[in-house]
């Protein structure tokens, strides 16, 4: 189902203490829509969760492997994330992508096992800027979403949040252009719409994410092709945070 969403993605940031304490602020200031994400470190999760209960604020984390358990040293299972209270996560994050390796075939395993462990997916995809220059945008999105999507059902599809984000906008302090990641969701919706027909792509929360601020939220938040954001950096302090969901909500006038 298409939503309106805000993700906030702390990434290595925040104690248990912090994160409580950032949850806590949350909780107080944001209420109803656009629907909000909050994906803090492994370690603060259980202790958020407990922040956010009777709230509208959801839970997420921000990785996994793909196995229920086993001898996977320093990994972490789905079922231990359900255990903590995540309902969503996300998967192939360019930093996941760049630093560690991770290839759309493990993004393909960890897209099947969330759906089949009832976790929802946050699905990164983006090109880098040498691919942009290339003129290669599109091919490379197209193969990220073929591959990640490899083997999965319309129907399962349906229950993934895509999140469109150029990797030379990410923590860089350059966003795309609103016109710029207004086109890549349209190519991504298209691309959709051809593997899957019955216009799937238009069905699908589609949020751009790549250095969002409170000062372009609005414009980025403007265009239909988005739904909301992802959002990093700018999602470690309360207020800045509160601000871009308020923009974000008068943008798309709810
Ligand atoms: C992110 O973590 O996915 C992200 C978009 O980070 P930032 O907002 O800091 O660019």
């Amino acid at each position: 189902m298409r939503e309106k969403i805000l993700v906030a993605n702390w990434k290595m940031y925040k104690t248990i203490d912090e994160g409580i304490e950032l949850a806590e602020c949350l909780k107080e200031k944001i209420n109803g829509r656009p629907k909000i994400i909050i994906c803090p470190p492994f370690t603060a999760l259980s202790n958020i969760n407990e922040v956010l209960s009777n709230s509208e604020l959801e839970l997420g984390a921000q990785n996994f492997f793909y196995e229920k358990q086993g001898a996977f040293t320093g990994e972490i299972s789905p079922i231990m994330l359900k255990d903590a209270g995540a309902k969503y996560v996300i998967i192939g994050h360019s930093e996941r992508r760049n630093i560690f390796g991770e290839a759309n075939e493990l993004i393909n395993k960890k897209l099947i096992s969330a759906i089949e462990n009832e976790i929802l997916p946050i699905f990164c995809v983006g090109e880098k800027i040498e691919d942009r220059q290339a003129g290669q945008t599109e091919n490379v999105i197209k193969r990220q979403i073929l591959e990640g999507l490899k083997n999965m059902s319309r129907e399962n599809v349906e229950k993934i949040i895509i999140a469109y984000e150029p990797v030379w906008a990410i923590g860089t302090g350059l966003n795309a252009k609103p016109e710029q990641a207004s086109e890549a969701h349209k190519f991504i919706r298209e691309t959709l719409n051809e593997m899957y027909g019955d216009k799937l792509g238009e069905n699908i929360t589609i949020l751009y994410g790549g250095s969002i601020k409170e000062d372009n939220i609005e414009d980025l938040g403007k265009m239909k092709e988005i739904d909301g954001g992802l959002v990093g950096g700018a999602s470690l302090k309360c207020d800045s945070f509160v601000t871009i969901w308020k923009k974000l909500k008068s943008a798309k006038n709810i």
